[in-house]
């Protein structure tokens, strides 16, 4: 089968939206449509017709656009079952472990509580594309608003069991205030002291930082490594808990 193909629109500040096109069947899907604008754009320019848009949250940012897209388009919304009330036009609903068939290519959904409670995230073994909304970013996490740390926690440990190569395709370009953060935890994290001078060198010639690799993330980013030691010690909790060690991490860069 050949890959899915993921196109990436960045919308308002810092938002990425994106298009998949699974060449089988010739669906198109756009992954958390903060506008409709921009991703009709795109769609004209590719003389592409919408057929699914997937989301991983609620938040305004992420389903801004699902009702006028749904409007133009007919398409088929998906989201969270445990959140069906929040996503504007949903009409199949998913939850943990199930896997939704989007033409040849077969989305796995785990569920990733933290950020809001029926947060959820898409991942494509077959093109190794994780879309993960606002649960991991390049180098940090997204902040938790509706659940606990231990809930985010797990939420993170759940996408960190995907092999390395998987693409982390995440909802924003927060990654040069994630590594000027992700260095005071870890100063002597070699790969991330040199990941984080090349974040710097990329945003300084206007480039994208997004997606990066989860083996990249699994070596360098705090949020995805409270479980080990050297990150517990840093934070002033040696031999604690990962969940303790985490809502440490993510308390320090809430206040930072
Ligand atoms: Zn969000
Ligand atoms: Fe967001």
């Amino acid at each position: 089968m050949s890959a899915l193909e993921v196109v990436q629109i960045p919308t308002r500040d810092d938002n990425y939206v994106y298009l998949l096109r699974e060449p089988g069947q010739g669906l198109v899907g756009v992954v958390d449509p903060s506008d409709a604008a921009p991703v009709i754009a795109e769609l004209d320019l590719r003389g592409w017709t919408l057929t699914h848009i997937l989301n991983t949250h609620h938040h305004g940012d992420h389903t801004g656009g699902n009702l006028e897209l749904k409007a133009k388009y007919g398409c088929t919304v998906v989201g969270a079952r445990v959140d069906s009330d929040r996503i504007p036009g949903i009409d199949v609903e998913v939850g943990d472990g199930e896997s939704y068939q989007f033409g040849d290519a077969i989305a796995q959904v785990y569920e990733t509580p933290g950020h809001t409670s029926g947060h959820i995230a898409f991942w494509f073994a077959d093109g190794e594309a994780l879309f993960c909304g606002d649960t991991l970013f390049a180098l940090g996490c997204g902040r938790v608003f509706e659940g606990t740390f231990d809930e985010m926690w797990a939420s993170l440990v759940k996408l960190r069991d995907l092999p390395d190569a998987a693409k982390v395709y995440c909802a924003h370009e927060y990654t040069q205030t994630n590594a000027r953060f992700a260095v005071t935890i870890e100063r002597g994290n070699q790969a991330l002291v040199d990941r984080a001078a090349e974040i710097d060198a990329l945003r300084a010639a206007n480039k994208r930082t997004v997606p990066s690799l989860l083996g990249e993330e699994k070596a360098t980013n705090p949020f995805l490594r409270a479980d080990v030691a050297s990150v517990a010690q840093a934070v002033g909790l040696p031999g604690a808990g990962a969940a303790k060690v985490f809502a440490e991490v993510r308390t320090r860069k809430d206040n930072g």
